[in-house]
């Protein structure tokens, strides 16, 4: 586990669960997406009717169990959780559909990673509120179709391009949740440090949500730690000093680079000259895996615009020079 990476971990399971946001008015930034989805969920409740499906779509860490949590809370409406991955098989996903309840709200995380069999099935469930269970096997198989209760489905993806069309366009709104900028960040420090009971600066919240990558999940964590570094080593009051010493101490950098981000950046810039580089000759100079790099490290830092993928290789950028404060070799002139 990472401290800077998105996806919750098992000591973030419960702290998670304890920092959500209940109420849309409580939830912090995304401000186009809260105010859509107010109007949603108000027109709803005026009309008495089940709210159109809600798609929600970003990087982990970013609220959207949260939001779906919300979504059912100011629906008055009980929730359903499951995951793509729990549904192996049509059958699992009938054994959910036909046991809602009127209005309840259905969170399918990962949603893309639904078998196809049910994704077919819920096709059908969302737009006519049915599904077909099948009986029996080969020709003699018949299809009985099964009425089920009328119920929202919020479905939530770190990737909306992977869904195939006829999925996304059954949602009736779609919520693309973005990255919070470092001031939103702020106060979702502050708000959870005061749900913690941590004692923190204004400043030190500051310092934390600037290396929290723009996502809440990060910054609740790398809460906990310079928490912990204030107990043991001070007072328990985390200063802006204490958590810039507990920052560096678990290398988390001032842009929230870790240390595999700043190995391979730092490759790409002594070894390579920049670039470019391919991506597996990278990889075995920081000696992990290609997908590694691809996967874990190189994202942040093309957000950041700190490398750049091209057909070529990877390069890295001048400001990539700058953060490591190395100095880009001289450009031979005309
Ligand atoms: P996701 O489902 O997108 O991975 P979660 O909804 O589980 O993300 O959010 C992760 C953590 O971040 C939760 O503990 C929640 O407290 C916090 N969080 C997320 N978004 C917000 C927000 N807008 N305001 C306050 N806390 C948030």
């Amino acid at each position: 586990d990472r401290l800077v990476g998105g996806e919750q971990s098992v000591e973030d399971r419960a702290i998670d669960a304890a920092l959500r946001p209940k109420k849309l008015d409580d939830f912090i930034g995304q401000h186009r997406v809260r105010e859509q989805l107010s109007l949603v969920l108000h027109s709803a409740l005026r009309r008495g009717r089940a709210p159109d499906h809600v798609l929600l779509s970003g990087g982990p860490g970013l609220g959207k169990t949260t939001l779906a949590m919300i979504i059912a809370a100011e629906l008055g409406a009980p929730l359903r959780i499951t995951s793509g991955p729990a549904i192996e098989r049509a059958g699992d996903l009938a054994a959910i559909l036909s046991t809602l309840s009127e209005g309840e709200v259905l969170f399918l995380d990962e949603i893309h990673r639904m078998a196809r069999p049910a994704e077919e099935m819920l096709y059908l469930a969302m737009e006519d509120f049915r599904v077909d269970v099948v009986v029996g096997k080969g020709p003699g198989a018949t299809a009985i179709p099964l009425d089920i209760a009328p119920f929202t489905l919020v479905g939530a993806t770190t990737r909306a391009g992977m869904l195939p069309g006829p999925l996304r366009d059954r949602f009736g709104f779609v919520g693309h949740m973005d990255f919070y900028d470092p001031a939103e960040l702020e106060v979702i420090v502050g708000r959870s440090a005061g749900l913690l009971g941590v004692r923190i600066a204004d400043d030190a919240a500051a310092e934390v949500a600037f290396r929290s990558r723009g996502t809440p999940r990060i910054a609740n964590r790398l809460l906990r730690r310079v928490r912990d570094y204030a107990e043991v080593r001070a007072d328990g009051l985390v200063t802006r000093d204490l958590a810039h010493a507990a920052l560096d101490l678990y290398e988390v950098d001032a842009q929230g680079l870790d240390r595999l981000d700043r190995a391979v950046l730092r490759a790409l810039l002594t070894k390579f000259g920049g670039g470019p580089v391919g991506l597996s000759t990278l990889a075995v100079s920081v000696g992990e895996e290609p997908e590694t790099v691809e996967v874990v490290a190189e994202p942040f830092l093309v957000r950041q615009g700190l490398l750049a993928r091209t057909p070529r290789g990877r390069v890295a950028t001048p400001a990539a020079w700058a953060h490591l404060g190395l100095t880009p070799p001289a450009v031979p002139g005309p």
